[in-house]
């Protein structure tokens, strides 16, 4: 391997030359207590950034095992490093400068979710650290600046890694903390399961976030404060005993006036299918980690799903056990969001009716007295929520502020009143019985059919590499076809969704053949993911930094909205 000196030597030699020499700089060099890789470098300076990467052995670094012996605590001790690391670096980035991105250096950004991401690795075994950057090599026009990129590899990084990469320069309390807040958290996440409840809130939560734009909690928030009938009290294994709120499994219904705090609940529970950093205000608030928020999503992509759970009979004799659009209206895709989240194996449906198909939540006794029921296609999720979790044990927590249809058919009615939860299932199931029920005998249950197999088409296929951009949090587009995630509302950052990209192209390349479904495709690539990394995704001399793992529900849910998988 080089030396750290060669690689100045080289800068030295290669100062002025036009920006094409920087190639010469690839491979690894040993610096003090770290290896720097230079993997990829840009082809001029206004070109997405360098890409780096470092590694420190285990025993350099110094972690103590017990930081990181599980898969949860190795994935916290990760974001913690990569914040520390990205603060550091952020306030040198553009200190070295020159034309274009040169002396931009470039590292996640993590937000308020703890996840997997690309940008740095620990290894189970030795402990070593592998972190993945970009940096702009600086130039001035095209011509190379060497001093300047001497100043960033051999001040800047140098300084950013002693202070943010070794144990001996951390403080020991925070880097116990956050093992300590991840045991917490998986050991709620078994308790979910223990006492059959589909979440967990703790009293004094703070679940409104500061805005629209930024996830921040808010302050001067009401605390979160449980229902005493609702209470339960667990005895976590570092923090002790902590109380909130435990929803049962079942089905959930929040009611209350409008701006009570109902979708700011319903958000956080969404949010609670992943961990948070301490001070979140939602760090104790746990959700079946299978949880899938389920609306409306007009104009998606359906392929041969089978939505006949919910809708028959469309006019046009179309067949709705295996219905294809490239247009979906409000109730049929929302139909398919039900069926493939079931498909994807989700045990807990959260569904606002802010965000829903009014005509696929409920239908109301006038209509069907003027409407036969014979004349509507669509047998409402009210008719069918009850089957799903006494036939397929799977639960729903749903906001309905509007209708009391749903109190007939809830195990628990909460009312939100002042951001407060009250436990009103006695007063309302009370007012209930004074009124009919939706009449649902005689309708049957079959489970949807499962079995179709995707092929890729039109920009899928051809052996070129295919180019794959991300437009934030909204969609992703490889070649030209475009894959709309906005509606995906527990996308938490755009680093999931550059991985989805990954993770699609590399199916269709691995994994998609004639008579594979989509269950065992999905399968294959989280088996891949857990035993592998994201790192295993590489298909070129190196892997972006700027990956972050996504569950396996957003992965069934990309590959049903892309137009170029067809599945039959
Ligand atoms: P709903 O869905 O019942 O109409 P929202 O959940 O949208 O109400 O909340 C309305 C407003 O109240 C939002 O601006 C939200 O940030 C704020 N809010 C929600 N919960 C709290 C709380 N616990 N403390 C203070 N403000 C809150
Ligand atoms: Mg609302």
């Amino acid at each position: 391997m080089n030396t750290a000196q060669q690689l100045k030597n080289e800068l030295y030699n290669i100062n002025h030359k036009s920006y094409p020499a920087y190639k010469s700089l690839a491979g690894c060099y040993k610096f003090n207590n770290y290896i720097l890789g230079i993997d990829h470098v840009q082809g001029d300076p206004f070109a997405s950034p360098s890409k780096v990467h470092l590694e420190i052995d285990g025993k350099t670094a110094g972690f103590p095992a017990h930081l990181y012996d599980t898969v949860p605590k190795r994935i916290a001790l990760q974001d913690h490093l990569t914040r520390r690391l990205g603060r550091e670096l952020r306030a040198v980035s553009k200190k070295a400068g020159g034309s274009g991105k040169s002396g931009l250096i470039f590292i996640s950004q993590c937000g308020q979710e703890i996840l997997e991401r690309s940008c740095c690795e620990i290894d189970p075994k030795s402990g070593s650290l592998y972190f993945r950057l970009e940096i702009g090599f600086p130039a001035n026009g095209r011509s190379i600046n060497s001093p300047e990129l001497i100043k960033i590899l051999f001040d800047f990084l140098p300084a950013c890694i002693d202070k943010s990469l070794f144990y001996q320069a951390l403080p020991k309390q925070e880097l116990a903390d956050v093992a300590s807040l991840c045991e917490d958290q998986q050991f709620i996440r078994a308790e979910l399961q223990r006492l059959h409840l589909s979440a967990f809130v703790a009293n004094g939560s703070i679940l409104p976030r500061m805005s629209g734009i930024s996830h921040l909690p808010l302050k001067q928030a009401v605390p979160f404060q449980s229902p005493k009938s609702m209470e339960v009290t667990l005895m976590l294994p570092n923090h002790g005993p902590l109380t909130g709120m435990g929803i049962p499994c079942g089905i959930t219904l929040i009611v209350g006036g409008g701006f009570h705090g109902k979708s700011t609940l319903l958000n956080a529970l969404e949010m609670g299918v992943y961990d948070h950093i301490a001070k979140d205000g939602r760090e104790y608030v746990i959700t079946d980690s299978s949880a899938f928020k389920l609306r409306a999503e007009d104009s998606r992509y359906i392929s041969n799903t089978d939505i006949s759970l919910f809708i028959n009979d469309l006019p046009g004799k179309r067949d709705t056990g295996s219905f294809s659009t490239q247009d979906a209206s409000g109730s049929t895709s929302q139909a398919a969001n039900v069926i493939e989240s079931i498909e994807s194996g989700s045990e807990l449906f959260l569904i606002d009716e802010d965000t829903s198909a009014t005509n696929f939540m409920i239908r109301d006794q006038l209509m069907q007295s003027v409407i036969s029921d014979k004349e509507e296609p669509i047998t409402p999720f009210i008719s069918r929520v009850r089957s799903l979790y006494d036939r397929s044990g799977i639960s729903s927590i749903i906001v309905a502020g509007s209708s009391g249809a749903y109190f007939h058919v809830a195990d628990t009615i909460l009312q939100m009143k002042d951001y407060v939860p009250y436990d009103i299932t006695g007063r309302a199931k009370e007012a209930a019985s004074g009124f009919p029920a939706l009449h649902t005998e005689g309708l049957c249950y079959q489970m949807p059919d499962f079995s179709r197999c995707p092929k890729a088409a039109g920009n899928l296929t051809g052996n070129d590499r295919l180019k794959m951009k991300v437009m934030g949090k909204d969609s992703i587009q490889i070649n030209r076809t475009t894959i709309d995630l906005r509606y995906l509302e527990q996308l938490a950052d755009t680093e999931q969704l550059s991985a989805l990209s990954y993770l699609l192209t590399y199916a269709v390349k691995h994994y998609v053949r004639p008579g594979r479904t989509l269950t065992e495709i999905v399968d294959l690539l989280e088996q891949q993911l857990t035993r592998k990394g994201l790192a295993s995704l590489a298909s070129g001399s190196y892997l972006p930094s700027n990956l972050a793992r996504p569950r396996r529900q957003e992965i069934f849910a990309c590959f049903n909205r892309c137009r170029d998988l067809i599945f039959g």
